[in-house]
């Protein structure tokens, strides 16, 4: 095919309704609806969830109890009954034993087909029954007299479904799509190139959605049902490829636009450097020097910089911060919380302020007057550094010559509003240089999904003399066992987090939860000053607690998990966290973070109410095996899947309709390689490929 012609046939792909369909009515219609199937493509990706082999029909006196199987009997009786409630019985035998089916959801017409003397074909699982071996609810069809219809040629694909479609109406509709796909009538391009699918021995499109939807009968069912058949993965891999496309085109788009070259001698990254109280770890100089190599550059820099929490990254951002400011240069630095936003303010005032440069401060809870002003300062260039929350993005926000935009924990942001602040340094065609922080660690895998048009700076190691967290989880029975550990603590110097996670859905509640706690902790240790932390106390309020906190006036911090990202006080030696059980690993891992920063010992006890479901067993196990943030990811991966990982934000951008980041993992390098060839070789096929899987333009590209 032509490129005109793939083009067309793709676009054709989009907008051929389901609807085209035999049997859709309205209600059909907005049942698939729901489903996510709008387009005979759509139909066609919505793939079976597992299988069923119906293809051997056995005898009813051979029939094992909790075993699916076929059966082909004639009715010998029918009849409602009423034990406690309305129910259908139909008792059928082929000459080597009887069966009976129970029904407790069924119509008149239904009963009437049933009746005596009736050809059934029945599928389901068997379990004993009071005489004879029963099926409840089988799936059956009835059978003509004399014609005994042939064996199930394919395995029974099982779709997900929603309320109102059966699977035989799912079975029906996608039996005529894949006759379509046969004819001209609805052609599903094939957009791989040849060269590919024979090097790899691909399957072609069509041929591997056939298969996967009509397996034939000597299939593995065991390759089918984990994934891993060469139909399934070779569907997962055009997926994969597609988003990995589709964020290489933003990148080659960045590429090839401008961003402000920052040289210079380096003379304020040196004097900052020289007045730390602490060399820079190996890994911190070696991702400051990429980062400098990448901000010479006449195009703009996207770079993930990722290292666990507590490695380090706010000194390196400062570093970056201050080479543009010393040529000239604005930059803004944007986190994710107004705490988190206000603790990297008062950091860089410090650190900046012996450099003769104060940061300046924007979020959105700014008075009018003050925000005018900000905004005013930032416009005309007189403030080199801003530092914020999302108020950043707002439209009336612009800039002078913002040269760099650093945003810390990534992973609360989606992909859009990354570049929504990156336009912000926008001027005809040059965007600010971007460096993204996270302390997420993103395994490698998703890191090259998600992330394939950032490179990745990494701080793989920590400050020395840290020693690792001890962790524990304990019955919240115990909790006076806690509460006299706070106290000991608090008599040794030392200074303690008790975080109270969101339990009620509302902030408010939330917020009185921690209340009741600070309230109960405050009769409990009458001898510590305690501190209330949460998300609805004024700024002000929130500026001083803190500052008590990290001046060492108060001991113990009872906060909701407003403090879970960057807050750093080294001091801080004890993290207690309440209903352990109902947060994520990151989340969890986030939390214990704060804790183990200076060279005291720190420990964490993860206090949960019993019983726990298994899942947050392992989560409370991984957490006590380890304190490596990249095996806690891992991890997380494997629990939440990358949807999860990635924040809500992202979830909705990264959302994979076939292929599994864990489970097709392997198949990433040839990804990128594919990746590579098309966008050399085939460019005009790359946009067909990101509008197949994420829509029209790529859902990406039009942020
Ligand atoms: P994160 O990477 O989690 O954002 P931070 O930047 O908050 O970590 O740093 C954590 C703590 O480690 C801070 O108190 C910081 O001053 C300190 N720190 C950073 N780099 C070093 C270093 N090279 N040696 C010692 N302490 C360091
Ligand atoms: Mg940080």
């Amino acid at each position: 095919m032509t490129a005109a012609h793939l083009s067309a046939a793709v676009n054709l792909e989009h907008s051929a309704p389901v609807t085209r369909l035999r049997g859709i009515g309205p209600q059909l219609a907005d049942r698939l609806a729901r489903l996510g199937i709008h387009t005979l493509s759509d139909l066609l990706f919505h793939l079976p969830l597992r299988y069923q082999d119906r293809s051997r029909i056995t005898p009813i006196g051979a029939l094992r109890g909790g075993v699916p199987a076929v059966v082909d009997g004639r009715v010998e009786l029918t009849e409602t009954v009423f034990r406690r409630r309305r129910m259908l019985l139909v008792r059928i035998s082929d000459g080597t034993g009887a069966l009976t089916l129970r029904f407790f959801y069924f119509n008149l017409a239904q009963a009437n087909a049933l009746a005596r003397g009736a050809r059934l074909r029945c599928y389901g699982e068997t379990r004993p029954g009071a005489v004879t071996l029963e099926m409840i609810h089988p799936e059956y069809r009835l059978l003509q007299e004399g014609v005994t219809p042939p064996d199930e040629s394919v395995l029974t694909p099982i779709y997900p479904a929603t309320e109102g479609i059966a699977q035989a109406k799912l079975r029906y509709l996608t039996d005529q799509a894949l006759q379509l796909l046969e004819t001209k009538a609805a052609p599903l391009p094939e957009l791989l190139p040849p060269e590919l699918l024979a090097e790899s021995s691909m399957p072609a499109l069509t041929e591997a959605l056939r298969y996967v939807h009509r397996p034939p009968t000597d299939a593995s069912m065991a390759a089918l049902m984990d994934g891993s058949h060469p139909a399934q993965q070779r569907l997962a891999f055009e997926e994969l490829l597609a988003h990995h496309l589709s964020l290489r085109q933003l990148r080659l788009a960045a590429d090839r636009s401008h961003a402000l070259v920052v040289g210079g001698a380096g003379r304020l990254p040196a004097l900052f450097r020289s007045r730390l109280p602490f060399q820079l770890t190996r890994a911190q100089q070696r991702v400051t020097v990429e980062i400098f190599r990448d901000l010479g550059e006449p195009h703009p820099m996207m770079r993930l910089l990722q290292g666990d929490v507590g490695c380090g990254k706010t000194v390196v951002a400062a570093l970056a911060a201050l080479r543009c400011i010393e040529a000239g240069y604005q930059v803004a630095l944007m986190a994710p919380t107004e705490l988190l936003a206000e603790q990297h303010y008062r950091n860089f005032h410090r650190w900046f302020a012996s450099l003769g440069i104060a940061p300046l401060w924007l979020s959105g809870r700014l008075k009018t007057g003050k925000r005018a002003q900000a905004i005013t300062r930032l416009q005309s260039g007189a403030a080199p550094l801003v530092i914020g929350t999302h108020a950043l993005f707002q439209d009336d926000v612009s800039f002078a010559n913002l040269a760099l935009v650093i945003i810390d924990e990534q992973h609360r942001f989606g992909v859009h509003q990354r570049l929504a602040l990156r336009d912000k340094g926008a001027a005809a065609d040059r965007h600010a240089h971007q460096l993204i922080m996270t302390a997420t660690p993103i395994p490698r895998t998703l890191a090259m999904t998600a992330y394939a048009d950032l490179d990745v700076s990494s701080i793989d190691e920590l400050p020395p003399g840290r020693t690792p967290v001890k962790t524990v989880a304990l019955s919240d029975t115990r909790r006076d066992e806690v509460v006299a550990r706070v106290r000991h603590a608090g008599a040794q110097g030392r200074q303690v987090y008790w975080v109270c996670p969101l339990i009620q859905e509302s902030e408010v509640l939330q917020c009185q939860a921690a209340e009741d706690t600070a309230n109960a902790l405050t009769a409990a240790l009458p001898e510590l000053h305690i501190g209330l932390l949460h998300g609805r106390l004024k700024p002000q309020q929130k500026d001083a607690i803190m500052a008590h906190f990290k001046a060492g006036h108060v001991q113990l911090l009872v906060a909701t998990t407003v403090i879970e990202v960057g807050v750093d006080v080294p001091n801080a030696s004890l993290m207690i966290i309440e209903n352990a059980e109902r947060l994520g690993l990151a989340q969890l891992h986030q939390l214990r973070g704060r804790v183990g920063r200076g060279s005291v010992e720190s420990s964490c006890v993860m206090l949960y109410r019993a019983p726990l479901s298994s899942a947050a067993r392992t989560r409370l196990e991984a957490m006590r095996s380890t304190n490596d943030g990249f095996e806690i990811a891992r991890r997380d991966l494997e629990l939440r899947g990358p949807g999860e990982m990635l924040g809500t934000r992202q979830a909705g951008e990264l959302q994979l309709r076939i292929a599994d980041l864990n489970r097709d993992a392997p198949l990433i390098p040839r990804v990128q390689r594919a990746a590579m060839l098309l966008l050399k070789q085939y460019p005009e096929r790359v946009p067909l490929i990101v509008q197949r899987w994420l829509g029209d333009g790529g859902r990406y590209a039009r942020a």
